[in-house]
């Protein structure tokens, strides 16, 4: 096989990027725009020893699990990688991938698997956007999306997976610009003014916040376009945020109020939280509220724990649990996150959470070695990498009762669990949980009980 040949395969799989997976005379082909169970014509593009990558060409049986994707830049956009499978096929497909983790990876024989669960909606479920702002080919203004892996802009002022005030706010914004010839940041040559356009939105509360990127100090009749904005119900925050460099991170670190407060708030559970436009929050707050509904469930809290949560961010978790435990204790690297986790303690009048800065896998055999720290339930929520090894053996030196794992890629988790279970814990329950709809990801939420 080489490149350009034209053949045809069935798609069996994806990949974790979301593409099409088929085999060809022992070579995997990735193929992207295909979903599992298309049979189709595809012309290969590289090839590398023992796969390639090809592109469709044409469909010739598509798969049962197609359907129209419902956005119409969903292929160049690349944000949804599976927007063209239907939605129970793409929870069979993450249910799959989680298990078949488990069992690989994680050498559990049999997973005990709960049903994944399922988002009521699989659109409209972001509470966040950040649109980047340029001109097309033919010099007119446009907001939108980078197409994948590129800075090119597709435009797209209605993102199917936000909100739908963020097509009002692009509208106001973008007509203001033009208004005022206002210049939108160009890259390569770093002249020009607006760069990004960052929304949010208070599913429960119903506020809005609107920061506008900039390189420069001001935004030419700025009180103009904060009236404009201010017209829309529910706007409670209007920055500017100041971004002079020259760097592929969106938001810089200053921050000028043109209207209103300069946060929002916004409830998971029966916590209240207050968001800045720098602060971390849970982008999709409906499916965050369940999945630490099952993190809850598992801790199987009676009001008298002792809790630590690694990798607490803001301190969703731990402030969620409190309210059920005698005592949580927060660790995590991000010390802005820290600050807003105990302000965020504060507002919500919680007073048996405590937060610790620095590297889980530092503070935690650190405290554990000088004061013999004691938990009766562990949660963890790492990043994609998972726990440090050194995290995983002091929790197993600290024997709590019960660990919750808490995880967004399910091939470290089952890494992690393979250790776990092989140092005194058995994975008693495992849950999937759908927080990206239309995306490849998904979280998992898993109960380890201490063999006795
Ligand atoms: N549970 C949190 C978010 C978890 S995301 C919430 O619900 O909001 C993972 C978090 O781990 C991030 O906040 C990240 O900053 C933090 N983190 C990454 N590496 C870390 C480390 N080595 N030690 C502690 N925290 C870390």
């Amino acid at each position: 096989m080489k490149k350009d040949d034209v053949l045809t395969v069935t798609i069996e799989d994806l990949s974790s990027e979301g593409l099409g997976i088929g085999h060809y005379d022992g070579f995997a082909l990735f193929v992207k725009d295909t979903v599992i169970g298309d049979i189709a014509e595809v012309k290969v593009m590289k090839m590398k020893k023992t796969y390639g990558f090809a592109r469709l060409v044409k469909l010739i049986r598509p798969s049962k699990d197609r359907i129209d994707a419902p956005c119409p830049v969903a292929r160049q956009c690349g944000g949804c990688q599976i927007q063209a499978m239907s939605y129970d096929a793409q929870l069979h497909f993450k249910e799959g991938k989680v298990r078949g983790n488990l069992q690989r990876i994680g050498k559990l024989a049999d997973p005990p698997m709960e049903p994944v669960i399922r988002m009521e909606h699989p659109f409209r479920y972001r509470n966040k956007a950040q649109f980047p702002v340029g001109r097309d080919k033919n010099g007119k203004l446009i907001a939108g999306f980078y197409a994948g892996r590129t800075h090119s802009i597709i435009e797209c002022r209605d993102c199917l997976l936000g909100s739908e005030i963020n097509e009002k706010i692009l509208d106001i914004v973008l007509y203001h610009m033009e208004q005022y010839h206002v210049q939108p940041y160009d890259e390569a040559s770093g002249k020009g003014l607006v760069r990004h356009i960052m929304t949010r939105v208070g599913f429960r509360t119903g506020q809005i916040m609107v920061s506008i990127v900039i390189n420069g100090e001001g935004i030419p009749a700025g009180a103009a376009l904060a009236e404009r904005l201010a017209q829309i119900p529910g706007m409670t925050s209007i920055t500017l945020n100041v971004n002079k460099e020259k760097t592929n991170v969106i938001m810089g670190r200053k921050l000028k109020l043109l209207w209103g407060q300069e946060y929002i708030e916004d409830t998971i559970g029966d916590v209240r939280f207050r968001i800045s436009p720098l602060s971390f929050y849970q982008v999709n707050p409906v499916q965050t509220e369940k999945l630490y509904g099952k993190a809850l469930e598992y801790a199987g809290l009676t009001g008298e724990e002792t809790v630590w949560d690694l990798y607490c961010g803001i301190g969703t978790i731990s402030l969620f649990l409190a309210q059920k435990a005698k005592q949580v204790y927060g660790v995590e690297i991000v010390p802005e996150a820290i600050a807003d986790a105990r302000r965020n303690a504060e507002l919500n009048g919680i007073q048996n959470a405590e937060f610790y800065v620095g590297k889980a896998e530092e503070v935690l055999p650190e405290k554990y070695a000088a004061e013999g720290i004691y938990a009766d339930v562990i949660v963890v929520d790492p990043p994609r990498k998972g726990c440090e090894q050194s995290v995983l053996e002091t929790m197993i030196q600290m024997e709590p009762r019960r660990i919750v794992y808490v995880s967004c890629d399910s091939a470290t988790l089952a890494r992690d669990l393979k250790y776990l279970c092989e140092n005194g814990y058995e994975a008693e329950k495992i849950c999937p949980v759908d927080m990206f709809g239309n995306s490849v990801h998904v979280e998992t939420c898993v109960l380890l009980s201490k063999i006795i």
